[in-house]
């Protein structure tokens, strides 16, 4: 038995390896190609990183255009031109535009250091501990950010006690059977309910790797309103969701929410280079120089992508418009596929572009997943046990490609649950459906 470099050298910690088994040298947009030549559509869009595609060319040519005249690449937390020119566009045409009056704190550049700045602030600002989170959120793995996290396989790694969070039922858990604001409203009005009193909430307005859970724009404004009520920090989670997944730039827009703090990350510099932020309302930055330090603050040449993409995706509505177009054509055939294999799965889940199938069988969907990879669809799975099949292409991917991608899943669903046969029945509306579902 050969063994690769990666099974001999890599640490057994490797994840996505080991789902993709092929080694990947050159990619394009929405299409990737490993190194023996083969091609794959990508579903994976670096989960949730790469949400312009792969080198996209308007972000691709200012930075080979940015290092070739030896421009600053590290700057710690230093001005730079990089980074002037992106706080102004992120106040021309994210902030201002929005109404939004938020500081901007570029933190060390993964995700999970971004939501450890947001709790740490949170905690700071109001003196207290506790912060409530939700069933099935992930916020990364840092002690902090993983005390938020759901995932017992997560958590049970930390090695030590995850402290200073309490967990509420999400929107729609055990299946809408409690009404979880009603409950977070009631222990909180309840002095002798046991919960902490919270300095903040901190939740996803669609929980990516929770299983495409996605909050109603009515239970949003409703928790916000709570912690309004009860002077409790609302901290939105938009590392996955945010940066156009959704269809709009922040995903709480169409809930019509302000949130006082916004993690931001993954792809927020576009092209796939780590970078991360914290929008903090102005009031709320009580901060001290370098209290949350760290020496990658200053990824310049995601500076310059970031402010490209920025430029290039969200100075008009067409990307959002479009964003809907496709939308709408997903929940079409996700339609499809509900009525075809009633049993098999249960319903759709998430909204714009961050959608899945959840499968009745965990094994199942691994199966159709696998049986995807094989026929050149790269495409993961969420949820508490993997079953959701997680569709997650380049919010840019041409229809051409999304066409071409749904076709290959399509195929393995039927290969999985044995319905190797075209779908009689015309596109429903989704709600329809979903009745009969349950
Ligand atoms: C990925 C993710 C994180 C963590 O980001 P990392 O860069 O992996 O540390 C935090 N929150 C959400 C919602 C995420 O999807």
């Amino acid at each position: 038995m050969v063994y690769s470099i990666f099974e001999s050298l890599e640490s057994e910690s490797r994840s996505y390896s080991r789902a993709y088994p092929a080694t990947f040298s050159k990619a394009i947009g929405s299409e990737i190609w490993s190194t023996d030549g083969k091609r794959y559509i990508d579903f994976l869009a670096g989960c949730g990183s790469l949400n312009y595609g792969h080198n996209p060319p308007a972000l691709k040519a200012p930075l080979i255009e940015y290092i070739t005249n030896d421009s600053i690449a590290q700057g710690l937390d230093m001005q730079t031109a990089s980074k002037e020119r992106l706080l102004q566009v992120m106040s021309d045409l994210l902030l201002r535009p929005r109404g939004l009056d938020y500081v901007v704190q570029f933190t060390g550049p993964t995700g999970a250091n971004a939501v450890e700045s947001a709790m740490k602030l949170a905690r700071k600002v109001t003196g207290r501990t506790n912060i409530v989170c939700f069933t099935n959120g992930y916020h990364g793995v840092s002690l902090g950010a993983l005390a938020a996290t759901g995932n017992q396989y997560n958590r049970s790694a930390a090695g030590l006690p995850l402290t200073g969070t309490t967990f509420m039922p999400y929107d729609g858990y055990m299946n809408g059977a409690i009404n979880s604001l009603e409950y977070f409203s009631h222990v909180l009005n309840d002095k002798s309910s046991g919960l902490e009193m919270p300095a903040a909430v901190l939740l996803e307005t669609v929980q990516g790797e929770g299983g495409l859970n996605a909050a109603s724009n009515a239970w949003l404004r409703k928790l916000e309103y709570i912690c309004k009520a009860h002077e409790i920090l609302l901290i939105v989670d938009d590392i996955q969701a945010g940066c156009g997944r959704t269809g709009t730039f922040f995903s709480f827009e169409p809930a019509k929410i302000q949130p006082d703090i916004v993690t931001l990350s993954k792809s927020f510099s576009g092209f796939g280079l780590p970078l991360s932020a914290v929008l903090i309302k102005r009031s709320l930055d009580q901060w001290r120089p370098a209290e949350h330090n760290g020496t990658f603050r200053g990824n310049n040449h995601a500076f310059v992508t970031a402010a490209a993409a920025i430029e290039t995706y969200w100075k008009n509505s067409e990307l959002s418009n479009n964003i809907a177009i496709q939308s709408t054509r997903i929940d079409d055939w996700l339609t499809r596929q509900i009525i075809k294999h009633q049993g098999d799965i249960v319903k759709s889940k998430g909204r714009g572009m961050m959608r899945g199938l959840l499968c009745a069988d965990p094994d199942k969907a691994a199966r159709v997943t696998k049986l995807a990879f094989e026929q050149g669809l790269i495409i993961e799975r969420s949820g508490p046990q993997d079953e959701v099949i997680k569709l997650f292409m380049p919010i840019t991917t041409s229809d051409e490609l999304i066409d071409e991608g749904l076709e290959i899943l399509e195929h393995c669903l039927n290969l999985v649950f044995h319905k190797d046969i075209a779908s009689p029945t015309p596109p429903v509306r989704q709600e329809v459906v979903l009745q009969q579902a349950i």
